[in-house]
């Protein structure tokens, strides 16, 4: 079974937008992928349905072997708290509340009891090398420091998929690298990755590259 399965998928939007037109994509457990192209060429359509946040508009997408037309958005939640970790260009962390507290908080929905979340969570910063900045806010972490809660908050649930959406797009070269030696040290120990971007440095980084073009891939 393979964590990613898009088969010609289709997705239009407004009946008229082809945003991807016909996309094969299989994504095996382990890998570290980049999906890389322009913007515009319907990277952040991929994303959605391979995060099972949109349906397609044709064609199947299966991740770690649901078929996500057969399930309930209840289900997706499920599907997602369980299998999916997400980081952002934007980090989307909660302002006035701890980094443990952040992490923490991004495995409510996996209905662990909240002592054993802020036990997982501390381990995840720690993992990010972030163990001594647990009572720290956003506002007093530096930009690479937020996006490596953000990337703690992704992992602490240990999900088998972890989706990164340009996650060093807001950040300088030197913290761009950190961010980028975490994700290949999660790689390392087992996370299947698969980063979205427009950096051609990024994308040749990863060992894999798909290159999307104008909602087709190659
Ligand atoms: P990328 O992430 O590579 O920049 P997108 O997936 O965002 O590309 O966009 C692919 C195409 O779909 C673009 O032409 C874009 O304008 C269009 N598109 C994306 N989202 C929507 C939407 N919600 N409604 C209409 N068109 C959209």
């Amino acid at each position: 079974m393979s964590v990613i399965e898009l088969r010609q998928v289709t997705k239009t939007y407004h009946g008229d937008v082809q945003a991807l037109r016909g996309v094969d994509l299989t994504v095996e457990y382990g890998e570290l992928v980049a999906i890389v192209g322009p913007s515009g060429s319907g990277k952040s359509t991929m994303l959605n349905l391979i995060g099972t946040l949109d349906r397609p508009t044709t064609g199947i997408v299966r991740i770690a072997g649901h078929d996500i037309a057969t399930l309930s958005d209840r289900q997706l939640s499920a599907l997602r708290a369980k299998h999916l970790g997400f980081v952002f260009q934007q980090f989307h962390l909660s302002p006035g509340v701890s980094a443990l507290d952040n992490v923490a908080d991004g495995l409510l929905y996996t209905g662990t009891p909240r002592r054993v979340r802020r036990e997982k969570a501390a381990a995840a910063l720690e993992r990010v090398g972030l163990g001594h900045r647990l009572g720290h806010k956003p506002n007093q972490l530096s930009g690479g420091e937020q996006q490596r809660v953000a990337v703690a908050r992704a992992v602490a649930g240990d999900p088998p998929l972890l989706l990164a959406d340009e996650p060093t797009g807001n950040l300088d070269s030197a913290s761009g690298a950190e961010v980028l030696r975490i994700l290949g040290d999660l790689h390392a120990s087992g996370t299947t990755i698969a980063v979205i971007t427009h950096d051609m440095d990024v994308a040749a980084w990863c060992p894999r590259q798909v290159k999307v073009r104008d909602g087709a891939v190659s």
